[in-house]
């Protein structure tokens, strides 16, 4: 199937850090197309740049130069309000650590992010229970984070992730906390979420045997965005 429009074009993506003396330059003119209902690796040596790469496709940061699309939507100059706007609506971001609300159990913290988007409180609820479930984590819905275990968390943080549907999803090195077996688990999770909801998924990792189940793998060296294989 083809789709037009990407879930995420990155264009000519250029990020720099001030220095004393000449300025670091980490991105400098990434390109990527990423579409709906593919899961793609980002794979790069620590300080190659993939967190401040992921920030910039997450609206989170702005680059210094180029554009960043989100369903077509051109997002680099939009006002901070417009960004978190749509941020919140098309796009789930994971890190490596779970980032759960300590005091809130694995439903309300799924709840959370779609009540902010304005869903009711019952509605929140049901659509949480339907996507613990989905993830195998029925019987822990009402457990608060520190009760469960480092996978679960990251289940349920991927939950969260998706809770409002967005069409694309960011992972930060999301297993790189987890032993081997259980990082397989959360990758499955996140594999099946991508072909269940058709999102598009970009996870940066350093685990290359993960790697090889995504749809695609790309690289970061010198500031710029390689396919690999
Ligand atoms: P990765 O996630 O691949 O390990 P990062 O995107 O975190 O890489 O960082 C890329 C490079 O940018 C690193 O050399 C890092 O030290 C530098 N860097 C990141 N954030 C800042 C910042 N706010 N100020 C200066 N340098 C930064
Ligand atoms: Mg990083």
């Amino acid at each position: 199937m083809t789709h037009e429009i990407p879930a995420l074009r990155l264009e000519k993506i250029e990020r720099r850090y001030a220095q004393a003396d000449a300025p670091l330059e980490i991105l400098k003119g990434a390109n990527l197309d990423l579409w709906a209902g593919q899961s793609v690796a980002l794979i790069a040596p620590s300080g190659a740049g993939k967190s401040t790469l992921l920030h910039i496709a997450g609206l989170l940061e702005r680059p210094d130069g180029g554009e960043v699309y989100v369903a077509g939507a051109p997002a680099a100059s939009l006002s901070d309000d417009a960004r978190t706007q749509l941020r919140r609506v098309e796009i789930g971001f994971v890190y490596q650590f779970h980032h759960l609300l300590p005091e809130f159990t694995a439903l309300e913290n799924v709840m959370l992010p779609q009540m902010i988007a304005g869903l009711s409180r019952k509605a929140a609820a049901t659509r949480a229970r339907e996507i613990l479930d989905y993830l195998g984590l029925a019987r822990r819905a009402d457990h608060r984070p520190a009760e469960l275990s480092g996978g679960e968390q990251q289940r349920v943080a991927i939950a969260r992730a998706v809770a409002n549907g967005p069409g694309l999803l960011l992972a930060d090195e999301p297993t790189g906390n987890l032993d081997p077996k259980t990082a397989d688990h959360v990758f499955g999770a996140l594999a099946q979420i991508v072909r269940a909801t058709g999102l598009a998924a970009l996870i940066a990792t350093h685990n290359m045997e993960l790697a090889e189940r995504m749809d695609r793998r790309v690289t970061l060296h010198e500031g710029l965005l390689f396919e690999l294989d």
